[in-house]
């Protein structure tokens, strides 16, 4: 098997605040099936190391950005796992980056996970395991490339993944030392972005190559809408850079088998209807004429939520219910609880995190709504496909590159999967809605667009392959470069 050594901050099953644990959790699966052995290092966050059973010190530091730190090997139902134990940076109650702000130190807390990947990809573990490719997720591991460029490590590649470009891991410049970075690294064309430090860029200079998770938003980073002021950094490397859309895990999300629901199949989508009877029920909802439209979301300006304020009044209008489910920004939180008292028994809605919950109202929605302004990736529209609860998405990112939009052309040649709407604003949405209520009324014309969906190839087969074939790629530059 080749090696591959996956850095990142959160990892399904074991801690998981958005879509990166999800990929990072299902890439090793997909990858083994490609011929790669791929570990995967992370904080031992409270709990961690007992949950994956982490005994094993396969690397030490004696001191580690501020104390004595080991990495533990374990297993999480089969995820091969290091855990970093730095009970300093990360025993600590709070998510993994704070709560309800972010910790101050959270520079330093990811710098040495990032120096510990470093360390581990260029002298191997106790055990004498040695990856090939160091592949960093986001900007929590952003410096692990340019801590391995410090060490004159030149036999490993390394592979920088953007899954949120809005997160750049900025520090002050102060903390160069204390990172253990010289002043060197500190430049216009390396790690400097507007006087601080920027983790997620030192990422994009340094490693062979950088992914993003769809090809539309890795087309989209190059632009000035999208790329947070990074987008020069990351035209500059146009030739290293390439979108691989995200899979989903096809076990843990099977209408067929879901423990949540009552099955169905796209055979016959009889228990899909219990599920959305069951579902309105649990959110209070009654008396729906047209879809009942479900959100399972973190509730931020970046996902549109706003956008679904101000076009629910016509959705429910027109017969169309709503039931929401998600955390995040105060505000935002408000609105919907806003909207949820305006439309008794049209909007149902619950604050927190709850997936069990999600996996309920993926069997019983009509449609999932995800008016995202940008979307990397994005999984909620993949597990509608898969549940038959057709996408309703804004027009960017990996929205645009996995639902196709049932115009009437794409209708009639029997292709599509869903409704795109662009421009993305409240006038747009409003006209999209209008369209999918039009035919959620043609029964016939709908189950064919359910059915189309739940067949797609939505697994980490391809994904995986192509994320094999890059890494061969490196590897050969550097066998041809040794
Ligand atoms: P992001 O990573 O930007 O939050 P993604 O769509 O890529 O968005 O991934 C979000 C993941 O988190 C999905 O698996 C989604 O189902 C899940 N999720 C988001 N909010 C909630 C919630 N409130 N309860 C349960 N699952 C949620």
């Amino acid at each position: 098997m080749r090696r591959v050594l996956s850095v990142t901050s959160e990892c399904v099953p074991l801690i998981k605040t958005g879509g990166l644990a999800d990929v990072a959790g299902a890439l090793p699966a997909g990858l083994a099936g490609q011929g790669w052995q791929m570990r995967t290092l992370l904080p031992a966050y409270p709990g961690l190391t007992k949950r994956a059973g982490a005994k094993t010190a396969v690397f030490s530091f004696d001191d580690l950005m501020g104390g004595p730190s080991q990495v533990l090997a374990g297993d999480a139902d089969g995820l091969d796992v290091l855990l970093l134990d730095a009970p300093h940076l990360y025993d600590r109650p709070g998510g993994p980056y704070g709560n309800p702000t972010d910790f101050p130190d959270n520079p330093l807390r990811f710098a040495a996970l990032s120096l510990a990947a470093a360390r581990i990809a260029a002298e191997g573990r106790g055990d004498g395991w040695r990856p090939e490719v160091l592949h960093a997720h986001d900007w929590q591991a952003g410096l692990a490339p340019t801590y391995l460029a410090q060490m004159d490590c030149t036999d490993v590649a390394t592979v920088m993944t953007v899954h949120n470009i809005a997160f750049q891991g900025l520090a002050p410049a102060a903390m160069l030392g204390t990172m253990g970075l010289p002043l060197s690294v500190y430049t216009s064309e390396g790690l400097e972005y507007w006087g601080q430090i920027s983790t997620l860029k030192a990422g994009l200079v340094h490693a062979d190559a950088i992914t993003t998770v769809s090809p539309t938003y890795a087309s989209e980073l190059m632009r000035s809408e999208f790329g947070m002021g990074l987008e020069g950094v990351v035209a500059a490397r146009a030739d290293r850079l390439s979108g691989i859309l995200n899979g989903i895990d096809m076990e843990v999300w099977n209408p067929e088998t879901d423990p949540q629901i009552t099955p169905y199949s796209a055979t016959s989508l009889r228990g899909k209807a219990t599920n959305r009877k069951a579902l309105m029920s649990e959110f209070g909802l009654s008396g729906l004429t047209g879809p009942l439209a479900i959100i399972v979301s973190r509730l931020t300006s970046q996902k549109g939520m706003d956008l679904v304020a101000a076009t629910a009044d016509q959705f429910v209008a027109a017969g169309g219910g709503l039931a929401i489910l998600g955390s995040g920004d105060p505000l935002i939180e408000d609105q919907m609880r806003l909207l949820a008292r305006n439309h008794p028994g049209k909007v149902g809605l619950r604050i927190g995190y709850d997936e069990a919950l999600s996996h309920r109202m993926f069997g019983g929605g009509d449609v999932v709504l995800v008016p995202s302004r940008f979307e990397p990736c994005g999984l909620t529209q993949l597990y509608g496909l898969r549940y038959g609860t057709v996408p309703v998405v804004a027009a960017t990112g990996g929205l645009a590159d996995s639902v196709i939009h049932a115009n009437t052309m794409a209708q009639s040649a029997g292709v599509s999967t869903g409704f795109q709407f662009h421009p993305i604003d409240e006038m747009a949405l409003a006209q999209c809605l209008r369209s999918v209520i039009t035919l959620f009324s043609d029964k016939s014309g709908w189950t064919r667009l359910q059915k189309r969906g739940m067949k797609q190839a939505l697994g980490w087969e391809a994904s995986s392959a192509a994320y094999a074939v890059l890494y061969e790629s490196l590897i050969g530059e550097h066998n041809g470069a040794t």
